[in-house]
């Protein structure tokens, strides 16, 4: 890892010494650390006050147990958390993800991207995370719905809609905001529809929520290429995952010209070079809960179970399924093949190691807090839509999602310019959504 600040140093060995063992939340402390050296200089007054060191540090956090008995009558613990990171913006807003890897190091990492990721979005929302260890795979409906009861049973007295409003992450989509919700409704006798984002059309979600984080990816990509003066007609791309992010990541790009040729889960991808027949895929995934090889299975496509998603040449690539799965030896395969941008779908998919190797090779990147923001900028709709007993048409609201992805891209671009490292969107990024909260932490005074 590169040397940071003199200032910045203490306050990384701080987090070190503090989160023992989180090695994604380091990473994510060093990742913002590093963007911030300019930002020490220029505006002293949030080293004098000691704003980094209480942004790296969680408001509160919260694990409990998760007891819930299965199918076959055995009872079920699971661990869950929520960590409720800043809310000097507004109340805490962020998914909850379920996944065996789920640890307090993930949802601290997740947690703290949140934060500047909000912040992005201009919209009056504060960052958090949550989850648990549950593994959703090869589970029956009901089961599902007896471990959300039972996490939501404990959360509820954490939520609300002006202090904490969870989502959707992995292995959390509809189905289970609904179980969650139906549960939170029952306990607290309350139809607070702003308590969680993602609802389900006829009871209150908002349109457009289902497909915000991956048409948004590729709005801020469209920016990039219109600075590039070109667009998607008749580029090649591969998107990495096949669950909600990349699937309408895909269904956008091809609306927009391209041709997305490679999915994945985790058990390998798929290549079909004259583009992936979306309709399939979603039936498959949304519908049936299938596996991704069973495409290759009827079609023109092959599926490779030990390999790499990343050797598949292409112009642009989407790492839209987890953390650190675009590692060096994946960036230098999309050098050599001439990929000419990388933009982040996912939380943090692309290691350090990669991101310097993309680099060196003259790919521009968007970091996932200010590409895949499109997400959590439409639950902040939801939440307006929800206050004002209002519902959207899908064309008013895709344009909302739209003017708002322009905007975080404008805002990383003049950042980065600002700051002296034009065309860096990780620092602009970082450093747009920390000044934000940054200045709100201090019109708060030290609380
Ligand atoms: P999802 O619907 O559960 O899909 C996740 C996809 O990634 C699946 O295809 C899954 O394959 C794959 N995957 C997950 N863990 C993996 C692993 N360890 N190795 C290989 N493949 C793995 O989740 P999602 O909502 O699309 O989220 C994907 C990413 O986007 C995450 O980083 C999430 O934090 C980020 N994100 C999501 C949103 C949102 O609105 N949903 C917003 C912002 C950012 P399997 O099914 O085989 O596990």
């Amino acid at each position: 890892m590169s040397t940071l600040h003199p200032t910045l140093q203490p306050m990384y060995e701080t987090v070190l010494r503090r989160n023992p063992g989180e090695v994604e939340f380091h990473q994510a402390a060093h990742e913002v650390l590093e963007s911030l050296r300019p930002v020490v200089d220029k505006r002293p007054e949030f080293v004098d006050a000691s704003i980094i060191e209480r942004i790296c540090e969680p408001e509160r956090q919260i694990i409990f147990r998760v007891p819930w008995v299965d199918d076959s009558g055995k009872v079920r613990i699971n661990r869950g958390f929520r960590v409720e990171f800043n809310s000097a913006l507004g109340p805490y807003k962020g998914g909850l993800r379920f996944h065996p890897s789920v640890y307090l190091g993930i949802v601290k990492f997740l947690g703290f991207e949140q934060i500047f990721k909000n912040a992005l979005t201009s919209m009056p929302i504060g960052g958090g995370k949550g989850g648990s260890d549950f593994d959703p795979k090869g589970r029956s409906d009901g089961e599902i719905m007896r471990f959300c009861q039972s996490f939501m049973t404990e959360l509820y007295r954490h939520l609300g809609e002006y202090t904490d409003v969870p989502a959707g992450d992995i292995g959390v989509g509809g189905r289970e905001i609904g179980y969650l919700f139906g549960q939170y409704k029952r306990i607290t006798n309350r139809y607070e529809a702003g308590v969680l984002t993602g609802k389900g059309l006829s009871w209150g979600g908002s349109q457009v929520r289902t497909e915000a984080t991956g048409y948004g990816t590729v709005f801020f990509v469209h920016e990039m290429l219109r600075a590039r003066k070109t667009d998607f007609d008749g580029k090649k791309v591969v998107v990495s995952g096949s669950g909600n992010v990349a699937i309408y990541a895909a269904e956008k790009v091809a609306q927009l010209g391209g041709t997305v040729i490679a999915l994945s889960d985790s058990g390998g991808y798929i290549v079909q070079e004259g583009g992936i027949d979306l309709d399939a895929v979603k039936e498959l995934k949304e519908v049936r809960r299938g596996r991704i090889s069973e495409y290759a299975e009827k079609r023109d496509a092959r599926f490779v179970a030990d390999g790499c998603i990343w050797d598949v040449p292409c112009d642009i690539a989407l790492p839209c399924a987890t953390q650190n799965e675009l590692d060096e030896s994946g960036a230098g395969a999309l050098v050599k093949n001439g990929c000419i941008i990388v933009a982040e779908g996912a939380n943090m998919p692309t290691t350090p190691e990669a991101l310097r190797v993309l680099r060196r090779g003259g790919i521009e990147f968007a970091p996932g807090k200010a590409a895949n923001a499109g997400g959590v900028a439409t639950s902040a709709l939801e939440m307006q839509q929800n206050a004002s007993r209002d519902t959207w048409t899908f064309e008013y609201a895709e344009e909302r999602l739209h003017d708002i992805m322009q905007g975080i891209y404008g805002t990383c671009a003049m950042t980065a310019e600002e700051y002296g490292m034009p065309g860096d969107y990780v620092a602009g990024a970082n450093i747009a959504g920390f000044i934000r909260v940054a200045d709100a932490m201090l019109a708060l005074g030290v609380i």
